[in-house]
């Protein structure tokens, strides 16, 4: 009863802030922005589904993609939204953030971001950035999931609810097989006190999804800890084979 009034007031509150001076692109950098209408359309797709396990872009008649129907997908997660398609400007945009430090170039898409999280995510009681291990952080700077969870914290007026820590430096996903990823997360996540998170519904928070091993890794700490939903949240995915073009 109460999430849903202030549900609707936080809708009421974006929708009368949501234009000001519009800068430019920051994808294309020609057109009015902050995201314009070609680059929605082509990174963003509104006219697609995402995968309800892994948040990639599917068709939108379907709940599951190719790789999760075959090999099941996360277990622990709610269910995955991907907001844009990982390639061409948005991945560049998303590249740049991370490492070439720009973490503040994230304000430009706060907005459309949030109407897009608005539209499709469920009301949750708090947020909670993927984390980095310390030793990561500490060459980086920032964490890139906390610095969008921070965003739509301040968009929502939902807590950012910390406590989710990294315990092992690990490598990267990508490079390994499936059984590995798996090894690989092993005992990597823990919370630092169980009733940060008990009886809780989440929005977990992360810039790009792949595998969402991560994600699931990262859900099942969370679970194993007494929250009672967590959903994904991630800038962009990839898409099925075949459903759109990727740009360079
Ligand atoms: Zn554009
Ligand atoms: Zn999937």
């Amino acid at each position: 009863m109460f999430m849903g009034t202030l549900w609707s007031r936080i809708k009421e509150g974006l929708s009368s802030v949501w234009y000001e001076n519009e800068p430019e692109c920051c994808l294309c950098g020609e057109n009015p922005g902050p995201i314009c209408l070609n680059c929605e359309n082509v990174y963003f797709h509104p006219e697609l589904g995402r995968c309800y396990s892994c948040g990639k872009l599917i068709s939108l008649e379907l709940d599951y993609c190719q790789d999760c129907l075959r090999n099941k997908g996360p277990e622990s997660l709610t269910r995955v939204w991907a907001w844009g398609h990982y390639s061409g400007d948005w991945k560049k945009f998303i590249w740049e953030v991370k490492f070439k430090a720009q973490p503040r170039r994230l304000i430009q898409i706060r907005r459309p971001l949030s109407q897009w999280v608005m539209g499709h995510l469920p009301p949750v009681d708090g947020i909670v950035p993927v984390p980095m291990h310390p030793d990561r952080l500490a060459e980086r700077g920032f964490n890139q999931a906390e610095v969008i969870a921070s965003l739509l914290k301040w968009e929502f007026g939902l807590p950012l609810i910390k406590g989710l820590e990294r315990k092992k430096l690990t490598v990267p996903q990508i490079q390994l097989t499936r059984w590995d990823r798996m090894q690989n997360l092993e005992n990597v996540f823990a919370v630092k006190e169980p009733q940060s998170f008990w009886g809780l519904s989440l929005w977990l928070v992360d810039d790009v999804i792949t595998t969402g091993s991560t994600m699931e890794a990262c859900a099942r700490t969370l679970l194993e800890n007494g929250a009672r939903h967590v959903y994904g949240l991630s800038l962009a995915a990839g898409a099925e084979k075949g459903l759109v073009p990727y740009r360079k």
